[in-house]
């Protein structure tokens, strides 16, 4: 018998508590956060319960993070030093290795539905800044002016951390998502606007196949979220994957060597990895990794705060 379909999704790693608004109060926040994931959770669930693949379960998750302010991605990123949302999103259908990722896009609602029309196109798979805009609009996808991306919390963040560092993003909030569904199908998305203060071009690793975004029906799906230059460095999901694949190593195994490569790249985070068996894994070196998975027919499991998943019914 195959295993259940199962989707796990993040919101992001970072230091607890994480919030990038110290005016704010966690405990609201937090709840707001966890009433977020289950959101995203019942969506990606309605498409693996009506038997949908895990490319839509993924795309369906992140799709209801980025339109929710509580995150690092969509309306709600993160600014650059210029006071800017630029935006980095992609996804991987674990079916053929199939990839498509934007780095550095303004103005796409959704990112990740973006990433997901250079996938289909095919042509490439990373398009960046105003040619992956203009595609994106071709392809038809929503856009909306900079003003509605950028909310008062991110002001107040860029403010207090005008220049990006080498510690994790306070507030972490990328988001992102691995499914498994009916078929034994793997698929992986991730949307972010990056990292308060960054340099405007800059492109972390969230778009970077191998680095942030990776499935391979054979191995895994990873997402993974923190010091983005850390995890390109690490080559992180990459790292993931060839433990899978080469040494035949358990999946959190994988996961927790690859992670110590990443602190040794100078940075910390966590990620969210499936493979064609067992439940979800989501390791992390930070604080508080927001984080959340469904298997269908089962309850559902969130933390939005430090502390271990709660059962949500
Ligand atoms: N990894 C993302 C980046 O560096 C940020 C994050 O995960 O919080 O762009």
């Amino acid at each position: 018998m195959r295993p259940p379909a199962v989707l796990a999704i993040h919101g992001g790693a970072g230091p607890a508590p994480d919030d990038a608004d110290d005016a704010d109060d966690h405990g609201s926040r937090w709840a707001r956060q966890a009433a977020g994931l289950a959101a995203a959770l019942r969506a990606g669930l309605a498409v693996l319960s009506g038997g949908g693949a895990a490319l839509e379960a993924v795309l369906a998750a992140v799709t209801v993070l980025e339109d929710d302010e509580e995150w690092n991605a969509g309306r709600g990123s993160a600014l650059t030093a210029a006071g800017t949302v630029e935006m980095d999103a992609a996804v991987a259908d674990g079916r053929g290795r199939r990839l498509g990722g934007v780095a550095a896009v303004t103005g796409v609602r959704h990112p990740v539905l973006a990433a997901r029309a250079v996938m289909d196109d095919g042509r490439h798979v990373l398009l960046a800044g105003p040619g992956a805009e203009a595609f994106a609009r071709e392809a038809g996808l929503a856009f909306e002016p900079q003003k509605w991306f950028i909310t008062d919390r991110r002001r107040r963040a860029l403010a207090r951390r005008p220049v990006a560092d080498r510690t994790p993003p306070v507030g972490g909030s990328t988001v992102g998502a691995v499914a498994r569904d009916a078929g034994g199908h793997l698929a992986a998305a991730t949307s972010t606007g990056g990292r308060t203060g960054q340099i405007p071009g800059r492109v972390g690793d969230s778009p970077v196949p191998g680095a942030g975004t990776w499935a391979e029906d054979a191995t895994c799906a990873v997402s993974a979220t923190g010091v983005g230059e850390a995890f390109l460095r690490a080559a992180f999901a990459h790292e993931v994957d060839a433990r899978l694949r080469l040494e035949g190593a358990d999946l959190d195994a994988a996961c927790r060597a690859a992670l110590a490569a990443v602190t040794a790249a100078g940075g910390d985070g966590g990620c969210i990895a499936v493979s064609g068996e067992g439940r979800p894994v989501m390791p992390f070196t930070t604080g508080l990794m927001h984080r959340g998975w469904v298997e269908v027919g089962g309850p559902m499991w969130v933390a939005a705060a430090p502390g271990p998943l709660q059962r949500i019914d």
